[in-house]
């Protein structure tokens, strides 16, 4: 079956990679659900995309079983914030958490791992933007929380996550980002969404989050 958003995406992220030099299987699309119901992101699936984003623990839990019953290979990364008392089901249900941002969601999700005998692959994400109100750990603290969850918590850290401030110019984040991650020599980055996943591919991303342009419009 095929999909017209998600093949335009997809062209358009191999554009992206080849205008850069890039290798187009070293970018992979996260596929942003959050607010979509089953009916929705069935076709996307069926068209063959298998690597989804959800921002709420809650959300996901009520729609990927039914998704992973029709369909082998889904891969389901948390983008969203996450609480300590939802480590438990986040563990259980996520491939991928992007969003860790403190030691007290790092150290409880180190031990619901062992709990299940399950390993997650883990993004820190970083308030580029030191912004108040967004989630992500200051910049200030990021050198030393990246280290904490390596060497402290354990954890399997492939890179860094960072959603620009909405007011700024996303380039200069993504170079930030990128700087940050290779200073830590983490082998993924987690940059960009429908309105600047382009820029993204050019400044390193290997993880474009596209919700928007793939879905439609959320309410
Ligand atoms: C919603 C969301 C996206 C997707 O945003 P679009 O602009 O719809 O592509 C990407 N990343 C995060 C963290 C999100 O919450």
């Amino acid at each position: 079956m095929v999909h017209a958003a998600l093949t335009s995406i997809n062209q358009r992220i191999s554009a992206a990679c080849s205008k850069v030099g890039r290798i187009v299987s070293d970018v992979s699309l996260v596929a942003v659900s959050k607010t979509f119901e089953v009916e929705h992101i069935r076709p996307v699936a069926a068209a063959g995309q298998r690597v989804f984003g959800e921002n709420r623990v809650q959300e996901a839990k009520a729609k990927f079983p039914i998704l992973r019953q029709e369909f082998s290979g889904i891969e389901l990364h948390l983008i969203g914030p996450l609480q300590s008392n939802k480590a438990a089901e986040a563990v259980a249900l996520f491939d991928c958490i992007q969003s860790i941002d403190r030691p007290k969601i790092a150290d409880a999700l180190a031990k619901e791992m062992q709990k299940q005998n399950k390993v997650l692959d883990y993004f820190i994400q970083v308030n580029t933007g030191d912004e108040t109100q967004k989630a992500g750990v200051a910049l200030v603290e990021a050198d030393r929380f990246i280290e904490a969850c390596v060497k402290d918590f354990g954890l399997n850290i492939m890179g860094l996550m960072c959603i620009p401030p909405l007011d700024d110019d996303a380039a200069k984040h993504f170079k930030l980002l990128h700087d940050l991650n290779k200073a830590h020599k983490l082998p993924k980055l987690s940059m960009g969404m429908s309105a600047d996943f382009e820029l993204a591919i050019a400044s390193g991303a290997t993880h474009v989050r596209v919700g928007s342009a793939l879905f439609g419009k959320r309410d």
